[in-house]
């Protein structure tokens, strides 16, 4: 955690609070050495992926694994609920899904998720946001703060927006249609002077097909009443914490799933631009 030096003493209860709510969420705490993990095949620095964006852009929607299960990886992260029944994001233990509705709902841990990417989060990097007026500044200045393009980052943004601007997607039945089709017509939520958290990744070029290569950002409302997709934004003010991340794990749905019929082998990222964007 990266400490200012007016903020040194406040380090002892901060410790005990993060101690106390990686205990609460089910992440153990940092620095406790290799029985740390937050599941036997995942660590604390460990970005855990489930199924693959391009299964996504194919319209694979069936649930791979439980949120009870997902939450066993991280106390934070994004992704989709089973039927790509809305946005999913999670931070400090508490995942909600919003709906097609715009509303925020509290998941429970027997939902089923077809994609998700979570870890849990330790602050690494922490800094007071400049008045940012779009996305893409965002991008430039996190870019240029940030150490490397070559690992995974877990990155929250907590504070007021002037603007927002979020999607989400209506959840979707057999035979599910491809993610641009249901992009088409997403329905988009805009907020003004609101108070929330962002919570997403920043991931590598090279996670191109598996993951959503640069920024994929969620926001929740503070009073965790709505939020959805990250499309636009511009910070009043906001501290972005960052959590550099090193460590990638997959979980690939099973033999059951179309996933096994799929055929991965086309360049998607024309069709990731259009959804996602
Ligand atoms: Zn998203």
């Amino acid at each position: 955690m990266l400490m200012f030096g007016k903020e040194k003493r406040w380090l002892g209860s901060i410790v005990l609070l993060s101690l106390f709510l990686a205990v609460m969420s089910g992440c153990s705490p940092s620095g406790a050495g290799p029985g740390s993990a937050a599941s036997p095949r995942a660590g604390r620095e460990t970005l855990v992926q489930v199924s693959t964006i391009d299964a996504i852009i194919n319209g694979v929607y069936d649930g791979v694994i439980s949120l009870g299960a997902l939450k066993e990886y991280g106390d934070f992260g994004i992704g989709t609920l089973a039927g790509l029944d809305g946005e999913m994001i999670g931070f400090d233990g508490d995942f909600y899904q919003v709906r097609a509705d715009g509303i925020a709902y509290p998941v429970t841990d027997a939902m089923e998720t077809p994609f998700a990417a979570v870890t849990c989060f330790d602050c690494d990097y922490e800094v007071e946001l400049p008045q940012i007026s779009s996305y893409e500044e965002l991008e430039q200045f996190l870019d240029a703060a940030l150490p490397t393009d070559n690992i995974f980052y877990a990155i929250k943004i907590e504070g007021t927006f002037s603007y927002m601007k979020t999607r989400s997607v209506p959840r979707q039945e057999k035979p599910y249609p491809p993610l641009v089709e249901v992009t088409a017509y997403q329905p988009v939520f805009e907020f003004s002077d609101v108070a929330g958290t962002i919570a997403g990744f920043k991931s590598p070029a090279y996670v191109s097909g598996v993951n959503v290569p640069g920024y994929h950002l969620h926001f929740l409302t503070e009073d965790s009443s709505a939020g959805g997709h990250v499309l636009d934004f511009s910070v009043q003010e906001a501290v972005v914490s960052v959590d550099y991340t090193s460590e990638f794990l997959m979980i690939l749905p099973g033999e059951d799933s179309d996933f096994y019929q799929l055929d991965l082998t086309q360049d998607r990222q024309a069709e990731l631009e259009q959804a996602e964007k």
